[in-house]
């Protein structure tokens, strides 16, 4: 299965990207993830994108088109299932990516739509908290997928923090750059016919459901 999960910051893609990875035994590809990791390395990418994620706003399709297809070149890292999470975001990445995975000799399965309004995202996000541990990531919300423990990560027990980007003002402004890119985006793939619009204000189990659903007898 390949899949390309979008939806708003706050539609709860990388929740239900960790259920998919699960199900269908994919690899997860997130590329906000691998941006923060390359932050606490402190590589050139990490320098090269630091202000700009702190501020909501993109990373140039350049360095994050090379960066995804490096992972694809490298025989070592090159996923063959997989659930983009994050990636493409632009039209100009769409494009990229179909040459890439043209390039693989590989095709994409659907591609996920995640809808929710403005507001729930912004209640939501403010209820957000992720595992400050890099390797892990795992995020909580206070709301609809509360720790077990307050504070600590279900998954691996590292302390929980509001990420810099989660901030209200900053989410306007990732909301409005989503809808901005998305459009184009989302077009390109439905020419294709991989689109599944799934509604995102539904508790995580409900939306999941509708997921498998969507994706047909590939889904079961
Ligand atoms: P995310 O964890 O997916 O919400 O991404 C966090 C931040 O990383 C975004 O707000 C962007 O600044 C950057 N980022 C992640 N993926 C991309 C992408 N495909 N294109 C441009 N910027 C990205």
């Amino acid at each position: 299965m390949r899949l390309v999960l979008v939806g708003p910051p706050g539609s709860g893609k990388g929740t239900q990207a960790e259920r998919l990875v699960q199900h269908f035994n994919l690899t997860q590809v997130g590329t906000g993830a691998m941006f923060r990791d390359h932050i606490e390395r402190g590589t050139e990418i990490g320098r090269q994108v630091e202000s700009l994620i702190r501020e909501g706003r993109l990373v140039g399709d350049d360095i994050v088109n090379e960066m995804v297809a490096e992972l694809f070149r490298n025989p070592g890292t090159r996923p063959r299932c997989f659930v983009m999470d994050g990636y493409p975001r632009t039209y100009a990445q769409a494009i990229a990516f179909d040459a890439l995975l043209k390039l693989e000799l590989l095709a994409l399965d659907a591609v996920i739509n995640l809808k929710i309004d403005d507001e729930a995202v912004v209640k939501r996000i403010g209820g957000r908290m992720c595992c400050s541990n890099p390797e892990c990531g795992h995020c909580h919300n206070l709301y609809n997928l509360p720790p077990k423990v307050p504070g600590k990560c279900d998954k691996c027990g590292s302390p929980l923090v509001i990420r810099d980007d989660d901030r209200e003002e900053t989410i306007r402004r990732r909301l409005g750059q989503f809808y901005q890119n998305t459009d184009a985006l989302l077009e390109h793939y439905r020419k294709q016919g991989l689109v599944r619009d799934i509604s995102a204000a539904d508790p995580p189990d409900t939306i999941f459901q509708n997921i498998l659903k969507a994706l047909g007898p590939r889904g079961k």
